[in-house]
Protein backbone atom coordinates (compact mmCIF):
# COMPACT_ATOMS: atom_id res chain seq x y z
CA UNK A 1 0.00 0.00 0.00
CA UNK A 2 1.32 3.85 -1.31
CA UNK A 3 0.85 6.26 1.27
CA UNK A 4 0.45 9.41 -0.72
CA UNK A 5 -0.63 12.94 1.44
CA UNK A 6 -2.67 15.91 0.08
CA UNK A 7 -2.64 19.32 0.94
CA UNK A 8 -4.89 21.97 -0.31
CA UNK A 9 -5.15 25.63 0.06
CA UNK A 10 -5.38 28.75 -2.16
CA UNK A 11 -1.31 29.02 -1.41
CA UNK A 12 -1.58 33.15 -2.25
CA UNK A 13 1.63 32.64 -2.20
CA UNK A 14 2.54 29.21 -0.66
CA UNK A 15 4.95 29.89 2.85
CA UNK A 16 7.50 27.66 4.80
CA UNK A 17 4.55 26.73 6.87
CA UNK A 18 3.14 24.99 4.40
CA UNK A 19 6.46 22.94 3.66
CA UNK A 20 7.09 22.52 6.91
CA UNK A 21 3.40 20.77 7.45
CA UNK A 22 4.42 18.82 4.21
CA UNK A 23 7.33 17.61 5.47
CA UNK A 24 7.01 16.85 9.00
CA UNK A 25 3.65 14.88 7.70
CA UNK A 26 5.86 13.14 5.22
CA UNK A 27 8.72 11.88 7.89
CA UNK A 28 6.02 10.90 11.14
CA UNK A 29 3.78 9.31 8.72
CA UNK A 30 6.33 7.64 6.53
CA UNK A 31 4.29 8.97 3.76
CA UNK A 32 5.64 8.23 -0.18
CA UNK A 33 4.70 11.63 -1.77
CA UNK A 34 2.89 14.84 -1.03
CA UNK A 35 0.60 16.32 -3.86
CA UNK A 36 0.00 19.89 -3.34
CA UNK A 37 -3.39 21.06 -4.80
CA UNK A 38 -3.83 24.72 -5.06
CA UNK A 39 -7.91 25.59 -5.32
CA UNK A 40 -9.23 26.48 -8.62
CA UNK A 41 -10.33 30.63 -9.07
CA UNK A 42 -13.97 31.44 -7.43
CA UNK A 43 -16.33 31.16 -10.45
CA UNK A 44 -17.53 34.74 -10.00
CA UNK A 45 -15.49 37.89 -8.88
CA UNK A 46 -15.73 37.47 -5.09
CA UNK A 47 -14.98 40.16 -2.37
CA UNK A 48 -11.89 38.74 -1.41
CA UNK A 49 -9.51 38.59 -3.91
CA UNK A 50 -7.09 35.62 -5.55
CA UNK A 51 -4.65 35.63 -7.59
CA UNK A 52 -5.01 33.85 -10.62
CA UNK A 53 -4.53 29.94 -10.43
CA UNK A 54 -1.74 29.65 -13.05
CA UNK A 55 0.24 31.95 -10.94
CA UNK A 56 -0.79 30.43 -7.79
CA UNK A 57 0.16 27.18 -9.34
CA UNK A 58 3.71 28.68 -10.87
CA UNK A 59 4.60 29.37 -7.31
CA UNK A 60 3.86 26.20 -5.90
CA UNK A 61 6.16 24.25 -8.32
CA UNK A 62 8.71 26.93 -7.66
CA UNK A 63 8.38 26.30 -3.76
CA UNK A 64 8.63 22.81 -3.64
CA UNK A 65 11.03 22.17 -5.86
CA UNK A 66 13.85 21.24 -3.50
CA UNK A 67 11.92 18.82 -1.54
CA UNK A 68 11.67 15.00 -2.42
CA UNK A 69 8.85 13.83 -2.88
CA UNK A 70 6.89 17.34 -3.31
CA UNK A 71 4.70 17.15 -6.13
CA UNK A 72 1.98 19.44 -7.05
CA UNK A 73 -1.22 18.95 -8.93
CA UNK A 74 -3.88 21.03 -11.34
CA UNK A 75 -6.55 18.88 -10.51
CA UNK A 76 -8.75 21.96 -8.89
CA UNK A 77 -7.42 24.41 -11.23
CA UNK A 78 -8.47 22.53 -14.06
CA UNK A 79 -12.17 21.86 -13.05
CA UNK A 80 -12.71 25.74 -12.63
CA UNK A 81 -14.28 27.16 -9.85
CA UNK A 82 -15.15 25.47 -6.48
CA UNK A 83 -13.95 22.56 -5.95
CA UNK A 84 -15.46 20.13 -2.57
CA UNK A 85 -12.49 18.63 -0.91
CA UNK A 86 -14.52 15.24 -0.53
CA UNK A 87 -14.83 14.94 -4.49
CA UNK A 88 -10.86 15.61 -5.14
CA UNK A 89 -10.07 12.94 -2.81
CA UNK A 90 -12.64 10.55 -3.69
CA UNK A 91 -10.94 11.27 -7.46
CA UNK A 92 -7.20 10.79 -5.97
CA UNK A 93 -8.82 7.39 -4.43
CA UNK A 94 -7.25 4.33 -5.63
CA UNK A 95 -7.27 0.49 -4.57
CA UNK A 96 -3.44 0.78 -3.55
CA UNK A 97 -3.09 4.41 -1.98
CA UNK A 98 -4.12 5.22 0.99
CA UNK A 99 -4.95 8.86 1.52
CA UNK A 100 -3.76 11.55 4.13
CA UNK A 101 -5.29 14.64 3.90
CA UNK A 102 -3.21 17.47 5.97
CA UNK A 103 -5.04 20.55 7.17
CA UNK A 104 -3.84 23.65 9.70
CA UNK A 105 -5.72 23.70 12.91
CA UNK A 106 -8.50 26.59 11.62
CA UNK A 107 -9.48 24.22 9.29
CA UNK A 108 -10.39 21.53 12.00
CA UNK A 109 -12.51 24.58 13.64
CA UNK A 110 -14.43 24.78 10.27
CA UNK A 111 -14.49 21.72 8.79
CA UNK A 112 -18.22 21.37 9.84
CA UNK A 113 -19.08 24.20 7.10
CA UNK A 114 -17.27 21.51 4.63
CA UNK A 115 -18.90 19.82 2.07
CA UNK A 116 -19.95 15.87 3.09
CA UNK A 117 -17.57 15.76 5.40
CA UNK A 118 -17.91 11.98 5.71
CA UNK A 119 -17.25 11.07 2.60
CA UNK A 120 -14.24 12.60 3.68
CA UNK A 121 -13.44 10.71 6.76
CA UNK A 122 -14.69 7.59 4.75
CA UNK A 123 -11.91 7.88 1.64
CA UNK A 124 -8.95 9.88 3.44
CA UNK A 125 -7.34 10.02 6.67
CA UNK A 126 -7.65 13.84 8.50
CA UNK A 127 -4.42 14.78 9.53
CA UNK A 128 -4.29 18.13 11.69
CA UNK A 129 -1.27 20.51 12.65
CA UNK A 130 -1.20 22.87 15.08
CA UNK A 131 -1.37 26.27 14.58
CA UNK A 132 -0.66 29.88 16.25
CA UNK A 133 -4.22 31.10 17.47
CA UNK A 134 -5.29 27.64 18.43
CA UNK A 135 -4.77 26.26 21.93
CA UNK A 136 -4.25 22.83 22.56
CA UNK A 137 -7.32 22.71 24.49
CA UNK A 138 -9.51 23.68 22.08
CA UNK A 139 -7.98 21.53 19.63
CA UNK A 140 -8.19 18.47 21.61
CA UNK A 141 -12.29 19.77 22.34
CA UNK A 142 -12.76 20.12 19.42
CA UNK A 143 -10.94 17.11 18.02
CA UNK A 144 -13.16 14.59 20.29
CA UNK A 145 -16.34 16.39 19.03
CA UNK A 146 -15.72 15.64 15.55
CA UNK A 147 -14.18 12.08 16.08
CA UNK A 148 -17.35 11.29 18.63
CA UNK A 149 -20.18 12.65 16.08
CA UNK A 150 -18.70 10.98 12.89
CA UNK A 151 -17.18 8.03 14.43
CA UNK A 152 -13.45 8.70 13.08
CA UNK A 153 -10.11 9.18 14.13
CA UNK A 154 -8.55 12.48 13.14
CA UNK A 155 -4.51 12.43 13.14
CA UNK A 156 -3.31 15.12 15.40
CA UNK A 157 0.29 16.31 15.23
CA UNK A 158 2.06 18.99 16.99
CA UNK A 159 4.76 20.95 15.79
CA UNK A 160 6.63 23.84 16.52
CA UNK A 161 4.62 26.93 15.73
CA UNK A 162 5.25 29.04 12.72
CA UNK A 163 3.55 32.50 13.10
CA UNK A 164 3.69 32.45 9.43
CA UNK A 165 0.62 32.91 7.41
CA UNK A 166 -0.73 33.85 3.58
CA UNK A 167 -2.76 36.90 4.40
CA UNK A 168 0.06 38.45 6.59
CA UNK A 169 3.07 37.88 3.46
CA UNK A 170 0.26 39.60 1.33
CA UNK A 171 0.14 42.43 4.31
CA UNK A 172 3.60 42.80 4.96
CA UNK A 173 3.82 43.52 0.98
CA UNK A 174 1.50 45.94 0.35
CA UNK A 175 3.20 47.72 3.31
CA UNK A 176 7.08 47.19 1.65
CA UNK A 177 8.21 45.24 4.54
CA UNK A 178 10.16 42.11 4.05
CA UNK A 179 9.49 38.63 3.43
CA UNK A 180 12.43 36.85 2.95
CA UNK A 181 12.30 34.82 6.53
CA UNK A 182 8.64 33.11 5.45
CA UNK A 183 8.76 32.02 2.10
CA UNK A 184 11.90 30.66 -0.86
CA UNK A 185 12.94 33.14 -2.63
CA UNK A 186 12.30 31.50 -5.96
CA UNK A 187 8.31 32.23 -5.25
CA UNK A 188 9.72 35.99 -3.92
CA UNK A 189 11.37 36.27 -7.71
CA UNK A 190 7.79 35.32 -9.17
CA UNK A 191 5.71 38.27 -6.86
CA UNK A 192 7.99 40.73 -7.62
CA UNK A 193 7.92 40.10 -11.55
CA UNK A 194 4.05 39.59 -11.73
CA UNK A 195 3.74 42.87 -9.04
CA UNK A 196 1.59 40.67 -7.03
CA UNK A 197 -0.31 42.20 -3.60
CA UNK A 198 0.64 45.84 -3.72
P1 LIG B 1 -4.51 32.67 4.02
O1 LIG B 1 -4.00 33.59 5.10
O2 LIG B 1 -4.61 33.32 2.68
O3 LIG B 1 -5.73 31.89 4.42
P2 LIG B 1 -2.79 30.46 4.79
O4 LIG B 1 -1.45 30.87 5.28
O5 LIG B 1 -3.83 30.08 5.79
O6 LIG B 1 -3.33 31.59 3.81
P3 LIG B 1 -3.74 28.43 3.01
O7 LIG B 1 -3.36 28.31 1.59
O8 LIG B 1 -5.07 28.99 3.39
O9 LIG B 1 -2.57 29.31 3.74
O10 LIG B 1 -3.54 27.06 3.79
C1 LIG B 1 -3.28 25.80 3.24
C2 LIG B 1 -3.16 24.82 4.40
O11 LIG B 1 -1.99 25.09 5.18
C3 LIG B 1 -4.34 24.88 5.39
O12 LIG B 1 -4.65 23.56 5.81
C4 LIG B 1 -3.76 25.68 6.55
O13 LIG B 1 -4.40 25.39 7.78
C5 LIG B 1 -2.32 25.23 6.55
N1 LIG B 1 -1.41 26.22 7.15
C6 LIG B 1 -1.07 27.42 6.63
N2 LIG B 1 -0.23 28.09 7.44
C7 LIG B 1 -0.02 27.29 8.52
C8 LIG B 1 0.76 27.43 9.73
N3 LIG B 1 1.45 28.55 9.97
N4 LIG B 1 0.77 26.40 10.61
C9 LIG B 1 0.03 25.28 10.35
N5 LIG B 1 -0.72 25.09 9.24
C10 LIG B 1 -0.76 26.08 8.33
MG1 LIG C 1 -5.90 29.92 5.19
Amino acid sequence: MKKYGIIGGTFDPIHFAHLYIADEAKASLGLDKIIFMPNGNPPHKSLKKVSEASIRYEMVSEGIKDFEGFTVSDYEIKKNGLSFTYETLQAFKQEDVELFFITGADCLMDLEKWKNIKEIFKVSNFVVFSRPGFTYETLKEQKEYIEKKYKTNIIFLNLKDLDISSTDIRERIRLGRNVKFFLPNSVLDIIKREKLYK
